[in-house]
């Protein structure tokens, strides 16, 4: 069964057949945050459609080379024109707290880092700073200077970008319609009011570098061009960011490597739509955001607010709402419950053709539905379908080779959904001869004096002491656990 795999290139806004240049290998560069505050969950969309892609390259045996960067210089206020202007984020945000530029930009480094963990995004091979790469920035800038893309004027350098004559090809905004349209800047030192920054000279700029043209800073751009060619190579396979990402960012991306080197930059452009709240972006000047941390603390589990970001084709824009992420909550908790059941599936007996069909099929189902540019909603209503119909032969007695094959399967499609559904919540304890924990491995790891309290409370109630008990339960509740008695033993989850 050979399963093609497609992507919606916006270069060339058609479907494409996808096959990296490497056999085996997929190049992947997706645009980072830029570290000037909490990344709100809008953001998170971006990274983690980027991270759904590549464990669902690594699915189909792929090997990814990832690579994310960070920006800690040069991403200006107003970002929606090419030359970027405003104030740059980070020392905007330095001036608010009254701090270094360098300082914000590690202390939210490191906030980002805390989050992509908890929502389970797989680590990248590397995430350059841009101000790591100043030199080689430079380098780029100067071979755009030699190539006569790009001049220097007063101690900046601007790209002209009527010498590159594929300036527009992804976005569209070609120099004509560009000198069509309406004119918007007003440095005079520039040859044309639409070429934009390679290096800046601002003295008011807190963050200054040395170079042939003077102290100054870099644009926003450059930096994705230099540091997706120094780890990457010149041609990448995949390069993705978020739709605003596509002008000016991208274009301005294409025109610096493909100006520098003359190769093609990227043979593959993905661009996640936007999350959106009542209708509107979500993003940080319009104020209707919300961070990880914010629905952390309103208690949300981390999981939930992945499985909300990821369930939506990423080329169809997501609305938030609570009630969705509400919902999506109990969708995982219907997952994990099932790999719960399957996990504690005990009966001995003949395996049911059933199940062996209903495998096969969910598998080819997912893989059409994923390899059809990530139609992720599709393979998850496929993957519903599977749980619907497991979930019947559960209850009228699976046995356990079927329930392996249902378990593992539905952990295949973990690896790419990210959910961790083998970090069961349940455990189950078996009263024998001596309370123990079965198949404790694998499951939720308890708090010592957690299986303690449990182990007391079900002695207690063997011995139908139900008050003392209880008093237990809550008590193990306030320590974060909930209690659940079923048949077969005690269910345990996070609360
Ligand atoms: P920034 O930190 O502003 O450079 O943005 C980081 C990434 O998040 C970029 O790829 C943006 O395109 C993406 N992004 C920003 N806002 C949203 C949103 N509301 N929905 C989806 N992606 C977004
Ligand atoms: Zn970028």
């Amino acid at each position: 069964m050979s399963m093609v795999l497609k992507f919606y290139n916006t270069l060339s806004n058609k479907k494409e057949v996808f096959k990296p240049l490497k056999k085996g290998v997929v190049s992947m560069y997706n645009c980072g945050p830029t570290v000037y505050d909490y990344a709100h969950i809008g953001n998170f969309r971006a990274y983690i459609f980027a991270d759904v892609l590549r464990r669902y390259l690594e699915y189909k045996g792929f090997k990814v080379k990832q690579v994310m960067n960070i920006t800690d210089v040069g991403h200006m206020t107003v970002d929606e024109e090419a030359d970027g202007k405003g104030e740059d984020k980070i020392e905007m945000k330095a001036k608010e707290e009254k701090k270094d530029p360098f300082q914000i930009a590690k202390e939210y480094e490191k906030a980002f880092f805390e989050d992509i963990k908890k929502l389970n995004i797989k680590k990248a091979m590397k995430y350059p700073r841009a101000t790591d790469h100043i030199k080689e920035m430079i380098r780029t800038i100067e071979t755009l200077i030699k190539k006569g893309c790009a001049y220097e004027a007063n101690g900046s350098v601007y790209y002209d970008i009527t010498r590159f004559k594929d300036y527009g090809k992804l976005s569209g905004n070609t120099v004509d319609k560009l000198k069509a349209g309406k004119r918007i800047d007003v440095i005079r030192e520039k040859r044309n009011w639409f070429d934009f920054a390679l290096w800046k000279k601002d003295p008011k700029h807190i963050m200054q570098w040395d170079s042939p043209w003077g102290r100054g800073f870099p644009g926003w751009h450059i930096e994705c061009s230099v540091m997706g060619m120094k780890y990457l190579g010149d041609t990448l396979d995949i390069h993705t960011g978020g739709e605003d990402n596509i002008f000016p960012h991208h274009e301005c991306e294409i025109a610096q490597a493909e100006g520098s080197t003359g190769k093609r930059f990227v043979r593959y452009w993905l661009h996640t739509r936007h999350l959106l709240v009542n209708g509107e972006k979500m993003s940080k000047s319009k104020g209707n955001f919300y961070t990880l941390r914010d629905l952390l603390e309103k208690g949300y589990d981390p999981k939930a607010i992945r499985y909300l970001l990821l369930s939506g084709h990423y080329r169809i824009r997501l609305n938030f709402t609570e009630e969705g992420l509400k919902s999506a909550e109990e969708t995982v908790r219907r997952f994990q419950d099932f790999v719960s059941s399957l996990k504690g599936a005990k009966q001995k007996g003949k395996p049911n053709p059933k199940v062996k069909k209903l495998v096969k099929n969910v598998k080819k189902d997912f893989e059409e539905a994923m390899g059809d540019d990530l139609n992720i909603s599709l393979a998850l209503g496929k993957v519903f379908d599977f749980v619907r119909e497991i979930n019947k032969v559960i209850s009228s007695g699976i046995g356990n080779k079927d329930a392996k094959l249902a378990y593992e399967t539905m952990l295949g499609f973990d690896k790419v959904l990210g959910l961790k559904l083998d970090e069961v919540r349940f455990i189950k304890l078996y009263v024998g001869e001596k309370l123990k924990f079965k198949d404790s491995v694998s499951f939720l790891k308890l708090p010592k004096e957690v299986e303690k309290l449990i182990e007391k409370r079900e002695k207690l109630r063997k011995e139908k002491k139900w008050k003392e008990a209880d008093d237990i339960r809550n008590k193990i509740r306030k320590m974060g656990y909930i209690l659940e008695d079923t048949e077969t033993g005690v269910r345990v989850k996070k609360a």
